[in-house]
């Protein structure tokens, strides 16, 4: 996993070998004093540099591990995903690392949690998933910020610089690389500032600043200085190799290269030492020393095999050729240089195998196998067009990726405006709605005052109208009396004089009958004004029981009566009279203890009167019915004077008989009948004495 699957001459740049480098250290729950603890803390290195050596140990406590406290089981679980990854067994590696995050997430404990993320994306970093490492990485970053862990802290914070160094973010790698150096001086642990120093002096190398690099490298010498740690020597001095390259000072990359594998047999780490093996050769092909370089990848290539490192093993395939090839032996070269290459093909790293078969043409060239460079270049150029065609595409998918998410985007803020217009308009709706009920409430409001106000209207008319028939009764009646004025029946007989006269018959007819009160002055004089109202209001009375309902009663004056009698036998109207004169004084009012009645005198006649066959008018007869009645008190009161017809031929005008019906009745020119009154009340006597 150091990076073999690169050229040689690339080696010394691959990221794979920070991240391995930093995989190395494992953890150190200083906090955890148990033996198990310990034991798992020694081989922290070991399974760093050696994790072939480390496994079995590793297994032999796995047991004992998984049933031990939180922290112990914590701290297997991360040792042994490490180990798994350096081994290349990324799949157990992932779901002993998916273990760790669970249980960190089961016990709510940030630092495993963190601890887990951090495996995980060194894991998916071996596994090319660049993107899905930076993202776990940089969490665990996040969640380790909180922690107690220095250890923790440090080497997320040196994770998370690199994440953004692969990313190209060189500044923001730098800034957290140098504050990753600063945490570990503060934690005075020289591993921890080791390995700091470490990482900022291979970044360092990466952005060209060479000077600033080997100083970073001299702090990470002098810290390792205190630990007694040759794999971790080694990689330092995998990083001086690295900055001498690059800055152009080979001979001393070739010092600390052959210092770094010295110290790599030394602890056998195997995988290392077969990447250092590749390095030397790839030294010494710049150096053009193609017998020393043949020499080391032929060590590389058995080192790799020993240890079964296909990558380390076709990188070293690939310098045996470049080296025999430099050497002329060309057949031999091309082979070990295809069998390289094959390897490439194999695992489909194109942009590996075009470099690899640019150089394989150049080297055939200066071989002199022309044809062998032409061919070698044609599939360098077909290669280039083919990942030129997948780098275009696969920009087009990314445009198109980005075009879809951009209308997507659009189509939800589109979506997002559609809904507020649509809430908008029922909002508008329900306004309607509510001003719609309003309008309906006020018109039905309105409809119930109209409705009782016309009823109050019609109320008022029906009041209104009864009053006019009270009012045009009280104009027809007499207040004191009740009866009918002089002004009613006066517009009666204006309308009925005709029927009255039409309807006559010689056995029926209308008759008019005045009445005076005898000595009424003498009531009011003796008993005073209300006692002879009250005789009046008895008087009405007694006519209204003497006379029938059909008959008209009418108060003709003071203590003058008048009934019309629209229909009576003309045999009968004497005994009317009779019965008027018995009738009236047959009543009393009680006055003070007083019997008070009185007597009348009558006038009457029947209606029409036709003295000589010609019709009088209604007010003539009334006047001659008067002349009657005048006739009746003169001749001693108490008593009714009745015209029963007129003579023929006597010569007498209507107007001369009115004028002296005495005189008339005597020359026998108009027939009176005289009805005597037979009563004579005590009070009248009295006064008549
Ligand atoms: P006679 O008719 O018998 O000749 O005598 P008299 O006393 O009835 O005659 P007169 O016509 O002189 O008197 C009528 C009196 O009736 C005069 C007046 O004071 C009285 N009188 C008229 N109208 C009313 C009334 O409404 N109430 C009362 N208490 N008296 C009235
Ligand atoms: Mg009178
Ligand atoms: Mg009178």
């Amino acid at each position: 996993m150091l990076a073999g699957h690169k050229p040689a001459s690339h080696k010394h740049r691959s990221r794979a070998l920070l991240a391995a480098l930093l995989l190395a250290s494992g953890l150190a729950f200083a906090d955890a004093p148990a033996p198990l603890a310990q034991r798992l803390a020694d081989i922290q290195d070991l399974g760093r540099f050696t994790p072939l050596r480390a496994l079995p140990i590793l297994s032999q406590m796995e047991r004992e591990s998984r049933a031990a406290p939180l922290a112990e089981k914590a701290a297997f679980l991360d040792l042994a995903c490490k180990i798994h990854d350096s081994l290349g067994h990324y799949e157990l590696a992932n779901k002993l690392c998916d273990e760790l995050i669970l249980l960190g997430q089961q016990h709510a404990d940030n630092t495993i949690l963190a601890r887990g993320m951090l495996d995980k994306g060194y894991v998916m970093f071996h596994l090319n998933e660049l993107a899905q490492s930076h993202q776990l990485i940089w969490q665990a970053e996040k969640l380790a910020v909180g922690s107690r862990d220095m250890d923790l802290r440090v080497r997320s914070t040196i994770s998370s610089g690199q994440s953004y160094g692969e990313d190209g973010n060189f500044p923001m790698a730098l800034s957290k690389l140098q504050a990753a150096a600063t945490l570990a001086r503060q934690s005075g642990q020289p591993m921890l500032m080791t390995i700091a120093f470490n990482s900022l002096a291979y970044l360092y190398n990466q952005m060209r600043e060479h000077d600033k690099g080997f100083e970073a490298l001299k702090e990470a010498y002098r810290a390792a200085e205190s630990i007694d740690s040759p794999g971790r020597m080694a990689t330092l001095k995998n990083t001086e190799y690295a900055l001498s390259i690059d800055s152009g000072q080979v001979q001393r990359g070739l010092k600390a290269l052959l210092a770094a594998v010295e110290l790599e047999r030394r602890i056998g780490a195997g995988p290392m030492v077969a990447t250092s093996l590749v390095n030397l050769s790839d030294c010494y092909l710049k150096l053009k020393d193609y017998r020393n370089a043949l020499s080391y990848a032929e060590q590389a290539l058995a080192q790799a095999r020993l240890i079964n490192n296909d990558s380390s093993m076709a990188t070293a395939r690939m310098n045996i050729g470049q080296a025999l090839l430099a050497m002329g032996r060309l057949a031999e070269g091309k082979k070990n240089i295809e069998a390289g290459m094959a390897w490439y093909e194999q695992q489909g790293d194109k942009p590996t195998l075009q470099d690899a078969l640019a150089e394989y043409g150049e080297a055939l060239e200066r071989a002199g196998d022309l044809p062998g460079a032409l061919k070698a270049y044609h599939r360098e150029r077909a290669l280039s067009n083919e990942l030129f065609e997948q780098r275009r595409q696969k920009a087009m998918l990314e445009l198109q990726e980005k075009y879809e998410s951009d209308k997507r985007q659009r189509q939800i803020e589109l979506l997002r405006q559609e809904n507020q217009v649509k809430s908008t308009e029922i909002d508008n709706r329900r306004l309607q709605q509510r001003v719609w009920w309003l309008l309906a409430l006020v018109f039905a409001l309105s409809a119930v005052i109209v409705y009782f106000l016309y009823r109050k209207v019609r109320q008022a008319n029906a009041r209104l109208e009864e009053k006019n028939l009270e009012l045009k009764q009280q104009s027809a009646r007499d207040p004191l009396t009740a009866l009918y004025n002089r002004r009613h029946f006066q517009e009666f007989m204006r309308g009925h004089q005709e029927i009255a006269q039409t309807g006559a018959t010689e056995e029926t007819v209308s008759a008019i009958y005045l009445m005076d009160v005898d000595h009424f002055k003498h009531i009011n004089d003796t008993y005073g004004h209300g006692a002879g109202d009250a005789v009046l209001r008895e008087i009405a009375d007694a006519l209204r029981e003497i006379l029938r309902e059909t008959d008209m009663i009418v108060r003709w004056g003071g203590e003058e009566f008048l009934a019309f009698l629209p229909a009576v036998p003309r045999s009968s109207l004497d005994d009317v009279a009779r019965r008027l004169l018995s009738g009236i004084p047959a009543r009393s009012i009680d006055y003070q203890g007083v019997k008070l009645s009185v007597n009348v005198s009558i006038g009457f006649a029947p209606f029409p009167l036709a003295p000589g066959g010609k019709p009088i008018s209604w007010e003539r007869a009334v006047n001659l019915v008067d002349m009657a009645l005048y006739l009746a008190k003169g001749h001693g009161r108490n008593r009714a004077y009745g015209v029963q017809g007129f003579a023929r031929d006597t010569g007498m005008s209507i107007e001369q008989i009115e004028q002296d019906i005495e005189g008339a009745w005597r020359a026998g020119s108009i027939e009176l009948s005289v009805v005597q009154g037979n009563w004579t009340p005590p009070q009248l006597q009295a006064v008549s004495a």
